[in-house]
């Protein structure tokens, strides 16, 4: 049996890991990055671009590149890259391919299945977008299951006692904390929660409309609404979180972000920890509310806490760490990288699967609960629309069960199921999985005809639902991602696999739409044009002028069709060499 892979597919963040010896270790790019940051585009030219490229050309072409894409999974958005759109699973599936090409390289050897993670907290259509995507990239996809649970498998917590460990995993866009039960090798989950769209990236956004603020107020005009001038903030936000997370202070340096007549704008300002750190506070606060639901849930305390796990990148933000200590009365334990940990436990995972010699068993949970649209009597009467839970969330995975339900009209000749998720009592205010009828009931007084409905939820998270009237034994079911756009046929699937697959091999005949950037700022005059900016602050006299005019020149540009801008790139690039 070939060597199956463990794939974390992160919002911001992929990596992909291996067993070998029984041991899980992360696989490299060709460049020895461990990290293939989740970003697909195409360069000016057409060429597919994934990970750090993709992500180097964010800033100077937004338009052209696609990040934080795992927030759309199992939704019909659609983006466009050069001349055509993309569905969510399909821009997922070029990263899982490329992490499948990383794979083969780094192992020589074809790689054909993987377990892949997803946030406990993904939804059955956000799970099922992920194995399609996986199966376009060309993988068997053995098994979705939890990040958190990978996690906890890759810390190797396993004792001859139970421990019971609470893991906070808070990433690039999604937050789950989990409390799971490590007896020996078997992993349990107890109970879960999350937000999937709550994670670093609206960290970066908060620390990007304080910068904007700060601009306004230090040059008294508002920023541009533009896509570049906002990608670079953003980028800028999210360099300068990163840099708080080891420093108290630290300097944002945007160069030409707006002109106020001749005069080019510029960013520059210190920026303190404890300013970001009160940006940030109201989303922490979130996360602290979710450890305490997941606590109940799991009918545990605090101190009836082992241990305490961080993952995610996020996670490296002193705050968070202070915080959760504070509120759980231990220090979280260190080890594994916090970025790392779920591929390797996802490999570890994929390894138990396909035979290696790793002995761990995993049980997972139902992060929501499952069940059906009735009418109930009520003290107010017959009460429509009320939702009847089949399977209660943190049920262990796999799970089947049914109820049974009775006719409330005489004569009813039909039924119709609606399914639901979610754990409110109202069941429009849950979320539709979708619906069915059963037909040509025999005709019977209200209450006597009664329909099982049994719910089928399996490893991957796919619920069959099926209704049963027991008379008869009329029978209708339901897969309930079946009229999902996202469940794809048998064609469909050949079909997205050919596409990508001419992304990847024929990429240079890709022919780029013909939208144009609203600033043509190359990457490389940016960047020299911080350069420049840094450089600027040393200068004094007639350099310090000439520098002045040059940068001057550049800003006005965009706006001014008798410059040319690659004239005064170079005198730039000259500038810098000889100064
Ligand atoms: P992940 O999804 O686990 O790869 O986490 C990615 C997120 O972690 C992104 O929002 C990063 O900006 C963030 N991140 C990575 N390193 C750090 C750091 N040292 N301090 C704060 N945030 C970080």
């Amino acid at each position: 049996m070939s060597r199956a892979i463990g794939i974390d597919l992160g919002t911001t963040n992929s990596e992909v890991a291996i067993v070998e010896n029984g041991k899980a270790r992360v696989l490299p790019g060709e460049n020895g990055d461990l990290i293939l940051p989740s970003c697909v585009g195409l360069s000016e030219a057409g060429k597919l671009l994934v990970g750090r490229d993709a992500l180097r050309q964010y800033a100077a072409a937004p338009e052209r590149t696609i990040k934080s894409i795992k927030r759309w999974m199992g939704t019909d958005h659609k983006t466009t890259l050069g001349d055509r759109t993309y569905l969510p699973h399909e821009i997922s599936a070029i990263i899982l391919r490329s992490l499948k090409q990383r794979a083969e390289n780094a192992l020589n050897e074809p790689v054909t299945q993987a377990v892949i993670t997803v946030p406990a907290y993904f939804t059955d259509a956000q799970r099922q977008a992920t194995k399609t995507a996986g199966e376009i990239a060309g993988l068997e996809v053995l098994q979705i299951i939890n990040e958190p649970t990978a996690a906890a498998l890759a810390y190797d917590l396993r004792s001859e006692d139970t421990e019971r460990v609470l893991v906070y995993d808070l990433g690039g866009g999604t937050f789950d904390v989990s409390v799971v039960e490590i007896t020996g090798e078997v992993t349990e989950v107890l109970a879960s929660h999350g937000n999937n769209r709550l994670g670093g990236d609206d960290f970066d956004r908060a620390l990007q409309l304080h910068l904007k603020r700060r601009f306004q107020q230090e040059h008294k005009i508002d920023l541009p609404d533009d896509p570049v001038i906002n990608a670079r903030l953003l980028s800028a936000a999210e360099q300068a979180k990163i840099e708080l997370s080891t420093h108290s202070f630290t300097t944002v340096r945007e160069a030409f972000l707006a002109t106020k007549g001749k005069t080019a704008l510029h960013l520059d300002f210190e920026l303190a920890r404890t300013d970001f750190e009160s940006l940030i506070q109201p989303l922490l606060d979130e996360t602290l509310a979710a450890i305490d639901r997941a606590l109940s849930d799991a009918e545990l305390s605090a101190e009836d806490l082992d241990r305490v796990i961080l993952v995610g990148g996020s996670t490296r933000i002193p705050l968070i760490q202070q915080l959760i200590e504070s509120h759980l009365g231990q220090a979280p334990t260190d080890g594994i990288e916090p970025d790392l940990c779920v591929a390797l436990g996802a490999s570890l995972q994929a390894g138990v699967l396909t035979g290696a010699a790793i002995d761990a068993i995993l049980v997972d949970v139902i992060p929501h609960s499952l069940g059906i649209a009735v009418a109930m009597d009520t003290p107010m009467g017959v009460m429509p629309g009320l939702f009847s839970v089949i399977v209660p969330r943190n049920s262990v995975i796999p799970a089947s069960r049914s109820e049974v339900y009775s006719t409330f009209a005489d004569n009813q000749d039909t039924v119709e199921v609606e399914v639901f998720q979610g754990e409110n009592a109202i069941a429009q205010e849950n979320v539709p999985l979708g619906s069915f009828h059963v037909e040509n009931l025999p005709p019977k007084p209200a209450g006597t005809l009664q329909i099982e409905v049994h719910f089928d939820f399996d490893l991957n998270g796919i619920l069959t639902v099926t209704a049963t009237e027991k008379g008869q034994g009329q029978k209708q079911s339901l897969i309930v991602n079946d009229n999902r756009i996202d469940r794809l046929s048998a064609h469909e699937l050949r079909q997205a696999q050919a596409n990508l697959n001419q992304l990847f091999e024929l990429d240079e005949t890709i022919e780029v739409s013909a939208e144009t950037t609203t600033i043509d700022f190359s990457p490389e005059l940016i960047q020299l044009i911080e350069q420049a900016t840094a450089k600027l602050e040393t200068l004094e006299g007639e350099s310090a002028e000439e520098l002045q005019s040059l940068l001057d020149q550049i800003a006005a540009a965009p706006s001014d069709e008798s410059i040319d801008l690659e004239v005064l790139q170079s005198e730039l690039e000259d500038f810098l060499y000889y100064a």
